[in-house]
């Protein structure tokens, strides 16, 4: 049954692009059927499986985590799980993030494919702000002006786009601010508030305290660990469910999403796009490395095990909407052992995200190559530069929900630590949806082999499982 389920999903998956793509190519995009079948195709695959995925996540992390917690036998053991698991997190979103930089330096794609015709086309619109600057002004436009700068931002920020307005939203505030705001604040707020509003970093926050003070307790919390622990089961037998209708919804999500950015969305900027999948793929690569030596586990049977998990991250786009997934195929089909898998993946699937951190840094320096020197920005590629980025690279993957376009939006922290102006962005929206697909499949690979590492050192090597 589990086999069929996977090979099924991946079939589904592969006609899901093939109809998209016929669905890309029709002529008569005005006719009445094509907007009510890319309307049926996102309620399906969306509206329904992603919802009922998102439906128990909130629920999931805190039962997983107080079962998964409490089912460790002393606080000496969860403090060296927790410590091996943030260190297992900070490597290998560091290494991620160097290894992005790295690629982009060397290969620079915002020098290369359409780079040429971008910058010119961008040229001829900066000419035109600078015209109309000194026809309503009367005055020079020079780049040391502040008030020319204010001018193009406003032309350019006067954009309806949504996505640019959310990423907008989201710009002239410090590092230290978005530590503040993305980090402390949401730990410490209201359990009940970040359960009902799916705000995983309180929910896991509240969780773990909660465990550890019914370890603290001992036998008289017993009754409430009782209920976590048969909510855990209850849990992931309803994830179980909900896969079954899965190889219907990925078909729907992939036909939509190539239908909706049809495969012509690449033209100019394949370069950064290769630079983007091109880092992910190593990145995988030493993840395989890391699983293999220090998981001890076959890097096969670590990726027959994952199919299912990596299939539903691909196709959904969210980190948090896999999570339940992810926990089933580990404990399931790998024997992590769940005390481990129940802590490691939530915490992991929140604030460990190694392709998210990796895309941002590309990100920027590709548009930094593109856009360096121009009139309103303030930058050209310099060694500073480089470190300032790779640190609000990380700080910003942490600081991503695991929700699709997340990535997108706290790369505005990225690009505001250097100077590099938020409606430059817009450049790389429309390919975000199809690299979100492998930098959420990487996030979660990247989440379960930190459970696989993690559970290999809890564990003698002979009892471990090999699947
Ligand atoms: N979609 C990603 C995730 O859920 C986050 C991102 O946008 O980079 O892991």
């Amino acid at each position: 049954m589990r086999f069929r389920l996977h090979n099924l999903i991946f079939v589904f998956m592969g006609l899901g692009v093939v109809v998209g793509l016929l669905l890309a190519g029709v002529e008569d995009k005005a006719a009445d059927w094509y907007p009510t079948t890319l309307q049926a195709l996102n309620f399906f695959g969306r509206t329904v499986f992603i919802g009922m995925l998102k439906m128990i996540i909130a629920p999931l992390i805190l039962v997983s985590i107080v079962a998964g917690v409490t089912s460790i036998p002393s606080f000496g053991d969860v403090g060296r799980i927790g410590t091996r698991t943030l260190l297992y997190y900070v490597t290998t979103t560091t290494l991620a993030t160097a290894l992005g930089l790295l690629l982009v330096l060397t290969i620079k794609p915002g020098e290369r494919g359409g780079a040429e015709k971008l910058r010119s086309d961008r040229m001829a619109v900066l000419q035109e702000h600078r015209a109309s600057f000194e026809a309503a002004t009367g005055k020079p436009a020079t780049v040391q002006d502040a008030a020319y700068l204010n001018w193009i931002a406003e032309r350019e920020g006067a954009t309806g786009d949504e996505t640019y307005q959310r990423v907008a939203s989201k710009k002239d505030r410090s590092t230290f601010d978005m530590f503040v705001q993305d980090i402390v604040q949401p730990m410490l707020m209201n359990p009940f508030k970040a359960l009902s509003e799916g705000k995983s970093l309180g929910i896991i926050f509240f969780a773990l305290l909660l465990a550890l003070v019914c370890v603290a307790v001992g036998e008289p919390a017993r009754p409430l660990v009782n209920v976590f622990q048969a909510a855990n089961h209850v849990i992931l037998r309803l994830t179980q469910w909900i896969m079954l209708i899965s190889p219907f919804a990925v078909f729907c999500l992939m036909a939509w999403i190539v239908a909706v950015k049809g495969p012509e969305v690449f033209g100019s900027i394949a370069w950064y796009c290769g630079t983007v999948i091109g880092g992910i793929v190593i990145h995988f690569g030493v993840l395989m490395g890391i699983c293999a030596l220090l998981g001890r586990m076959n890097p096969l049977t670590f990726l027959r095990g994952m199919r299912e998990a990596w299939a539903i991250a691909f196709s959904t786009r969210s980190s948090a909407a896999t999570l339940p997934v992810t926990i089933r195929c580990m404990t399931r089909n790998l024997g992590v052992s769940p005390r481990v898998a129940n802590f490691t993946l939530p915490v992991g699937a929140t604030m460990n995200m190694d392709g998210t951190a990796l895309y941002e840094g590309v990100a920027v320096i590709f548009l930094i190559q593109l856009y360096g020197g121009m009139d309103d920005v303030g930058i050209t590629l310099v060694g500073g530069a480089v470190l300032v980025i790779f640190i609000t690279a990380v700080l910003a993957s942490v600081g991503a929900a695991a929700v699709p376009d997340a990535g997108l939006v706290t790369m505005v922290l990225v690009a505001t630590a250097v100077h590099l102006p938020v409606y430059y962005l817009p450049l790389i929206f429309a390919v975000d949806a199809f690299l979100d697909m492998f930098r959420t499949s990487i996030n979660v690979m990247g989440d379960a082999i930190g459970a696989v590492v993690v559970d290999r050192f809890e564990q003698p090597a002979e009892t471990k499982a090999e699947a």
